[in-house]
């Protein structure tokens, strides 16, 4: 089939590779016209395992191309995927339906033959209907179905959950458009991936109730550590007890600095927001939403804790800046709040993180950066875990003794067992890993930065 992805970021490049890769011809635009440049010349502008061979080959094969032109594209397209961003309203954190309005507009006017329009950006409830209408309004004429097909990839994981999706959810009435939807996803239909076919408003709403709900799972298990803190108890054993309940299940349930990336801060308010727009409230998200901005801002209180009350004149080496690993995606990391609190309050930092140090640079104040783990750690005060790369679960820690001013670890990923760490000679402070994180746990002299942060 031809296919068209509107949109060249993170969604629509994964997405569009791996349709070529089932042997579609996809053709994707952007109208950044220095990221289209670089992908012809097979430069991948983001990080993602896998995605560099995978352009590579398809586009090799002439079936997957690139362009700033969506008119020519939309014109052979069987269907066009609008993958465009859909970031928060400054105003009041709705969804900023701004690209997705023109993305419609400029696809309408292109139509030419039954054409399924798509809509994978997260959207809404109601924007389908929206769209519908932007083309029906601006081409009477035109033959075509609009569908929701959320998208769920994982950062870091995301070819590998498009190539064995848990479900692939249509939303859809229309028999034709669904005909074509199946026949996209033919290949993963034979691997017997789940299809659920709904009404377009259902989809819409699906990918928010799923962002949500596993927000709030993680924001469960941060407060578990916090009580497990207090009360001496460890924190990964309960995940593991309560996990290993099927009905609860055992991912996300890691303990660590809260939530954040480029869709669970957004769109649990944008769920928020379309909640009270309708007056029904949600409590359970709101909570969740309201916990996870206090965790954020709350862990440079550890560290704080950690270096005994005072960050003045400390100099605090930060391992790992994205907002998990295996990306290079900086938006809504806890790093960014981390990092500002601390130079807030006197520290001095310095930062290495694999991959995500040239996205992170316009976003945090002015601090220093390294070129590797242990570069960064000479001569700091503390040693302060924030991403859970796999390159700082094998460090040397003798070495990181050895060039550590003080030899302080805070570790807000739990990659590391006491143990190992108290053999290697290291303070070390976890998360909600019972009474021995006492020293960490943040004292009445530091809450005053709670009341500060918030
Ligand atoms: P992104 O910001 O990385 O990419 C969006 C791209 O669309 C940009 O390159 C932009 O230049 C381009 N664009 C905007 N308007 C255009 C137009 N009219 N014509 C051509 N190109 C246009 O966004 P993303 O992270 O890929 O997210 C896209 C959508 O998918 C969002 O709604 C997001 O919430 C959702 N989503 C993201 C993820 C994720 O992990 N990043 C996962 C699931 C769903």
């Amino acid at each position: 089939m031809n296919l068209v992805m509107v949109g060249t970021g993170y969604v629509g490049l994964v997405t569009g590779a791996c349709l070529a890769d089932f042997g579609h011809t996809v053709i994707c635009v952007d109208k950044d016209e220095a990221k289209i440049s670089a992908l012809r010349a097979n430069h991948v502008p983001i990080f993602e395992p896998g995605l560099d061979g995978l352009v590579e080959r398809n586009t090799e094969k002439k079936r997957l191309l690139f362009t700033t032109d969506l008119a020519a594209a939309v014109r052979q397209a069987d269907a066009v995927f609008i993958a465009v961003g859909t970031p928060g309203r400054h105003s009041d954190g709705q969804a900023d339906l701004t690209y997705v309005r023109h993305a419609a507009a400029e696809i309408a006017a292109a139509l030419d033959g039954y054409t399924v329009v798509v809509t994978k950006s997260t959207v809404p409830v109601g924007t389908g209907d929206e769209v519908e209408q932007i083309i029906r309004d601006a081409r009477p004429d035109a033959e075509f179905s609009v569908v929701s097909n959320p998208e769920f990839l994982r950062e870091g994981a995301a070819i590998a959950d498009f190539e064995q999706p848990n479900r692939i959810i249509i939303g859809t009435n229309d028999e034709r458009a669904r005909g074509v939807m199946s026949e996209i996803y033919r290949p993963l239909l034979l691997n017997q991936s789940p299809m659920v076919f709904t009404d377009r408003r259902t989809s819409e709403l699906i990918k928010y109730a799923a962002n949500a709900f596993l927000a709030t799972k993680i924001t469960f298990i941060n407060e578990m550590a916090d009580l497990c803190e207090s009360v001496g108890a460890d924190v990964e054993d309960v995940a593991r007890g309560i996990g290993l309940d099927e009905r609860i299940g055992m991912k996300f349930l890691s303990p660590g600095p809260g939530y954040g990336g480029s869709c669970f801060p957004k769109d649990t308010t944008a769920l928020m927001r379309t909640a009270e727009e309708h007056g029904v409230p949600l409590r359970v998200v709101a909570a969740t939403a309201d916990a996870n901005a206090r965790r954020k801002k709350g862990m440079a209180e550890r560290v704080l804790a950690a270096l005994g009350g005072s960050a003045e004149g400390a100099t605090v080496a930060v391992l790992g800046l994205t907002f998990k690993a295996d990306t290079d995606d900086m938006r809504g990391a806890p790093a960014l709040d981390i990092i500002a609190t601390l130079t807030e309050i006197g520290a001095t930092i310095r930062a290495y993180d694999p991959a995500g140090m040239e996205a992170a640079k316009p976003l945090l104040p002015p601090i220093a950066y390294a070129g590797d783990a242990y570069d960064c750690a000479t001569g700091a005060d503390a040693l302060v875990i924030v991403t859970e790369w796999g390159e700082f679960r094998t460090l040397d820690l003798e070495r990181i003794k050895s060039v550590l001013r003080r030899p302080i670890v805070i570790d807000l990923r739990n990659i590391y067992d006491r143990s190992t760490m108290a053999s290697a000679g290291l303070v070390y402070h976890s998360i909600g890993r019972n009474a021995v994180e006492e020293a960490a746990r943040p004292s009445a002299s530091v809450t005053r930065l709670e009341a500060k942060a918030s």
